[in-house]
């Protein structure tokens, strides 16, 4: 019998309720989700579906309204150093540099020292920001931002990476450039990463799992164990190289449409 390892993040019949003063809205039904260690899961579902408040609660940003969700074997009970977030939007501040904002998790963490510091600076370097981190968010481009960004995340060094359509805001070039680069430094960092995106391509260029969201309120409508025929796993290489890749983006595509 293969051992039993301990899921990096299990989901169980999630529900998910907003109250506002203009009523109720059910943003989740029944989700149950279970991610194991080092995978890469991509959640893709209509606009306003509920995507982002998955997320959320697995960074333990809020609470459910019945169900519950573990890291690594223990309730979410609030934000845990063990999970990273990387949202759209960059979120740099612009008074700071960009090893100022790099530094921003560990400096929360109270672990900004010099040791921490240096290995920034090494991460700063491995994704091809030498030379900038004395320079200012304005001064780089945005696939530069979104590195930073990652920088930023991958610095607090989390098992788990959540990421929020982080490629939503860059031109269709960067975005190719960006997605090949990022999918690679989490694979060889041995990340868990669960990846929302509307973006049906980029779930399966990027992922060993794709999960497909119905609207709102969203349950889970199918599921997708990506195997591309290829030596080595790349997400250019998915979109160019396999013919597996139509097949999967034609079934998911009709799998969002009939639901939509
Ligand atoms: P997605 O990420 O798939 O676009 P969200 O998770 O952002 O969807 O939102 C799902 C639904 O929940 C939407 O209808 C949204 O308006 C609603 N919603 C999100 N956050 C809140 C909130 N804080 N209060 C009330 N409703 C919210």
């Amino acid at each position: 019998m293969p051992e039993a390892t301990t899921p990096a993040v299990q989901i169980t019949n999630v529900r998910m309720i907003y109250h506002s003063p203009d009523g109720e809205t059910e943003a989740l039904r029944d989700i149950s989700l279970t991610v194991k260690p080092k995978e890469f899961v991509s959640i893709v579902g209509p606009s306003g579906c509920g995507k982002s408040t998955l997320l959320s609660l697995i960074a333990g940003l809020i609470k459910p309204t019945s169900g519950s969700i573990e890291i690594e074997g223990s309730k979410v009970d609030g934000p845990s150093p063990k999970v990273g977030y990387m949202l759209q939007q960059d979120y740099l501040f612009p008074w700071r540099t960009v090893m100022e904002n790099a530094l921003i998790g560990l400096e929360i963490m109270g672990k900004r020292n010099r040791q921490s510091q240096r290995r920034v600076g090494e991460l700063l370097s491995a994704y091809g920001l030498t030379g900038f981190e004395n320079h200012y968010p304005r001064q780089l481009s945005g696939g530069m931002r979104q590195r930073v960004a990652l920088v930023r995340t991958m610095a607090t060094n989390p098992d788990i990476c959540l990421l929020d359509e982080p490629f939503g805001a860059l031109d269709y070039q960067t975005r190719l450039f960006i997605e090949e680069e990022v999918g690679r430094i989490l694979r060889e960092n041995e990340k868990t990463v669960i990846l929302v995106t509307h973006d049906i391509s980029e779930a399966i260029a990027m992922s060993d799992r794709v999960i497909v969201l119905s609207k709102r309120p969203a349950t889970i409508i199918a599921e997708h164990q990506i195997e591309l025929g290829l030596k080595t796993r790349s997400a250019l290489s998915a979109r160019n190289e396999a013919p597996e890749f139509k097949t999967y983006f034609r079934q998911i595509w009709k799998e969002l449409d009939v639901h939509a």
